[in-house]
């Protein structure tokens, strides 16, 4: 990659990036199930089976029917499927919907990640031992969502202003605070700060995955560069925290792109280095093919700077 200059600019490959264990088996149990034509049809997945549209896309061409539909729960969703084999996502799924599944006849296959499952176990434990449970995460994210479904009685925090609307009453209480597993220090930081002062007496299980956390470091670790581009899908937690994380602990300039297509050409003007990573549900081979461009990109070489993708959907999976 070369620079208006002529200067030669580095590329810098980050690791850990790329797949996690629990996208890994939640893309074995879809492939399965394709597989295996005693698996009733059609295929259904509740949502997506992760935060990617290219490998969404890549399983519709063999007849998967990923149900996302924008303001509806996953328990609405279910609503709508009457015959065949449905797929609960990495991200995880109430215990009403597994008894509904099966309430409805339904063969499921639950894909949760085991990361996902500590979290439920660990609030379900606290609110047995009488806990009130405070849980960070994001809004309209499938993940709170299955816990938050847990109990009536847990507190919802996105951010600081939702902290400091938690009742004082709760001092009262004994507080366990956790968290959806795709955050970064940073968001959890910034609300701890506030519980600490209503319920200073708070219980706290950092629950970040470790997937998300060794990549984040990695970001936190490098080099400052001129920019950083993080491969992943708009939707995908993780992979935003990554961006995020860029720009706050290192000041990098740090966008999310889709692919190589989404690069704007811009952002390579006069810049000497560039890192590339990318969220835990990223396919490798779209991580490599924007690799491969920076690589032979050169600012003063019209030739280098087409960045369609030429990646099919059947290369995805
Ligand atoms: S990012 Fe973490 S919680 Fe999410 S699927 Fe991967 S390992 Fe599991």
């Amino acid at each position: 990659m070369y620079n208006g200059n002529g200067d030669v600019m580095q590329v810098i490959d980050l690791t850990p990036r790329g797949y996690c264990h629990g996208v890994l088996n939640a893309l074995a149990i879809v492939k399965k199930v394709i597989k295996t034509e005693s698996y009733p049809r059609p295929i259904y997945v509740l949502g997506q089976i992760v935060h990617n549209e290219k490998i969404t896309k890549a399983f519709k061409e063999y007849g998967v029917i990923s149900l996302d539909q924008k303001g509806k729960t996953r328990l609405e969703m279910l609503d709508n499927i009457t015959s065949g084999t449905v797929i609960f996502t990495a991200h995880g799924v109430s215990d009403q919907v597994i008894e509904r599944a099966k309430e409805k006849g339904l063969t499921y296959l639950n894909a949760t990640c085991r990361d996902v499952i500590k979290v439920h176990k660990a609030v379900k434990e606290k609110l047995a031992e009488g806990y009130k449970v405070i849980y960070i995460g994001h809004r309209n994210h499938p993940e709170p969502e299955a816990v938050l479904a847990i109990s009536s009685d847990i507190y919802f925090v996105e951010d600081e202003k939702d902290a400091m609307m938690l009742p004082t009453s709760l001092i009262h209480d004994k507080v366990f605070v956790t968290n959806q597993t795709t955050l970064s220090r940073y968001d959890i930081d910034a609300v701890l700060k506030i519980i600490e002062t209503k319920y200073p007496n708070y219980l706290f299980d950092n629950e970040i995955c470790h997937a998300t956390t060794v990549r984040q470091d990695a970001v936190k670790e490098q080099d400052k560069v001129d920019l950083m581009l993080v491969v992943g899908d708009k939707k995908s937690s993780n992979s935003n925290k990554l961006a995020y994380v860029g720009e706050k602990a290192k000041e990098i300039t740090s966008h999310l792109i889709g692919g190589v297509e989404d690069i704007d050409l811009s952002w390579l003007k006069g810049i000497q280095s560039v890192s590339v990573t990318s969220g835990a549900s990223t396919p490798t081979i779209v991580t490599e093919e924007v690799i491969k461009f920076l690589k032979q990109y050169n600012e003063n070489d019209p030739t280098t700077w087409d960045h369609q993708t030429n990646i099919l959907l059947e290369d995805i999976l």
